[in-house]
């Protein structure tokens, strides 16, 4: 089986085509969604749409889902992020809108290899950044592989014998993380919407369950266009600004 990992859409459809031509490219099987579809860009309602009729067999909600519908903390957010909370709730339609409100929370396990959540395994609104941060996490992942997403960082914590070590950003178009038996692995493949990495190319991964596999790629989009949307739609410009860093 090979499953397409999406994370942090965050209602960039330039970001998502590209991302779904490129895996399209390369085969996949199966669709894992891992939260956060919209908040933030222009195209909540065709974001939507697009991961509705992909019909994923795995999809978790994230924190900017629960505002849209009125269950997050929209007080947690900085101004552009609630301005932009704000302006998603009137574009969003009322299907959509409660299309997003049965959104399941995480984690979720999707078979014997793999488990999905949006920022942790132990709560969905948790942030993964540092390595005892990981650490909590891979003690709780039931998992050999658990996928996450939330911080938009690509990176990936392995646990062997009780000692943990980090990998990535990688800098590459394309990188390839061998599962190895008795190693529990903890990977974020990056955000496809909003990257915060200081690098503005979308992420996404493909995992080869048979290979045991996990494949991230990084792919350039059209970022002036969503960029000319999020201004035009009278989102805060920060929005639009951010895309070119990566940041
Ligand atoms: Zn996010």
């Amino acid at each position: 089986m090979r499953y397409l990992v999406i994370t942090d859409l965050h209602a960039n459809l330039e970001a998502l085509e590209t991302c779904l031509s490129d895996a399209g490219q390369r085969g996949y099987d199966q669709v894992l969604v891992l939260g956060d579809l919209i908040g933030y860009g222009a195209d909540p309602n065709a974001v939507i749409n697009r991961v509705r009729d992909m019909h994923p067999v795995g999809l978790v909600r994230g924190n900017h889902d629960k505002v849209a519908i009125g269950i997050g903390e929209a007080e947690g957010f900085n101004y552009v992020a609630r301005t932009a909370a704000a302006w998603m709730l009137e574009a969003l339609t009322p299907e959509n809108r409660m299309w997003v409100a049965e959104l399941p929370q995480g984690p979720l396990v999707i078979d014997d290899l793999i488990e999905i959540c949006h920022g942790s395994p132990i709560d969905e609104d948790t942030y993964i950044f540092t390595e005892r941060d990981a650490m909590e996490a891979l003690v709780a992942a039931v998992r050999p592989l658990c996928l996450f997403g939330h911080t938009h960082y690509p990176v990936t914590f392995c646990l062997q014998d009780g000692v943990m070590s980090g990998i990535g950003p990688s800098r590459d178009a394309e990188s390839r993380l061998h599962l190895d038996d008795g190693v529990k692995y903890l990977v974020n493949p990056g955000s496809v919407g909003q990257p915060r990495d200081g690098d503005p190319r979308a992420a996404y991964a493909i995992v080869d369950t048979e290979a045991r596999d996990v494949l991230l790629y990084r792919v350039p989009y059209p970022v002036e266009e969503t960029q000319r949307k999020v201004i035009a739609a009278g989102l805060p410009e920060a929005l639009a600004w951010r895309l070119t860093a990566g940041r």
